[in-house]
């Protein structure tokens, strides 16, 4: 089923309501054209969406300014990602207090994301796990809900959200491609899953297996834009308006009409990264 049949016999009437979960509107890859992006976004649907921002890329942190003012709908969150945390070797607390101002500056309403990555191991391992907890600790403190980054370390990222989270944090699992099993230790922890544009790619049969079984309350979608295009964008830089692809995706595989699906993942972004 697509965007456009749930348009209704009209045609004339916008397309169901969607939110983009994770994209990376402040990146330098949208600085030319923003405004057409916003407006393709609008165009689809895409109500609202969560843009991340590197908590110490200063560049970043300036552009998230203009990209507010593009799209005013548009929500923030910040953090120190998991392949910058080697800056902060033997000084954790220091990636926590870099991250809560860029969540100040730009009135966040989430943390993130933050994580751990043990595919490019781009920080030592003890590194990230400290940058990472500390981030924890922070979100715990402030009562801020967390966007996880996690690749090739799912053991060590659920042993540090139970340890530091202490049952107190709440947040999503960002580009989820795991398994049934690690999508029921995030569950367990109180935490909603994202899906991308992977759930669109052909051999991604065993995970759309996984989005079958998640309760519909924990849902999202996300583009991850500019990376990550879901078919049939895929190899091209993506944007917020291709969501709609991906929550297609979505509904098809777990046999739901799209405008329930639809509303089901907006109420889940409100509810998790209320504006504050
Ligand atoms: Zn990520
Ligand atoms: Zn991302």
């Amino acid at each position: 089923m697509s965007v456009e049949r749930v348009r209704g016999s009209g045609g004339t009437q916008s397309p169901v309501t969607l939110v983009d979960s994770h994209c990376h509107l402040a990146d330098e890859a949208f600085e030319k054209d923003l405004p057409s992006v916003v407006a393709r976004a609008t165009a689809a649907g895409v109500g609202a969406a969560l843009c991340i921002l590197s908590a110490d890329e200063p560049a970043e942190i300036d552009r998230a300014r203009q990209v507010s003012a593009a799209w005013p709908a548009l929500r923030f969150a910040a953090g120190v990602h998991p392949h910058r945390a080697a800056a902060y070797a033997g000084r954790p607390a220091d990636a926590a207090r870099v991250a809560k101002e860029a969540a100040r500056l730009s009135s966040a309403v989430a943390i993130g994301e933050i994580g751990l990555d043990y595919h490019y191991d781009f920080a030592p391992r003890d590194v990230q796990q400290a940058v990472f907890t500390a981030q924890i600790e922070a979100a715990v403190e402030s009562g801020t809900p967390v966007v996880i980054h996690t690749r090739e370390a799912s053991a060590d990222t659920f042993s540090i959200l139970a340890s530091a989270g202490r049952g107190l944090v709440r947040g999503v699992m960002h580009c989820f491609s795991g398994t049934a099993d690690e999508a029921a230790q995030a569950l367990a922890l109180g935490f909603h899953i994202s899906f991308s544009g992977i759930l669109t790619f052909p051999k991604a049969g065993a995970l759309r297996d996984v989005a079958r079984t998640i309760p519909e309350d924990r849902l999202l979608v996300e583009t991850d834009a500019p990376f990550l295009a879901p078919v049939p964008y895929r190899g091209r830089r993506n944007e917020p308006a291709w969501v709609a692809a991906t929550l297609d995706a979505l509904a098809a595989c777990r046999g739901v009409p799209l405008d329930v699906m639809a509303a089901a993942v907006v109420r889940n972004f409100d509810s998790l990264f209320p504006v504050r």
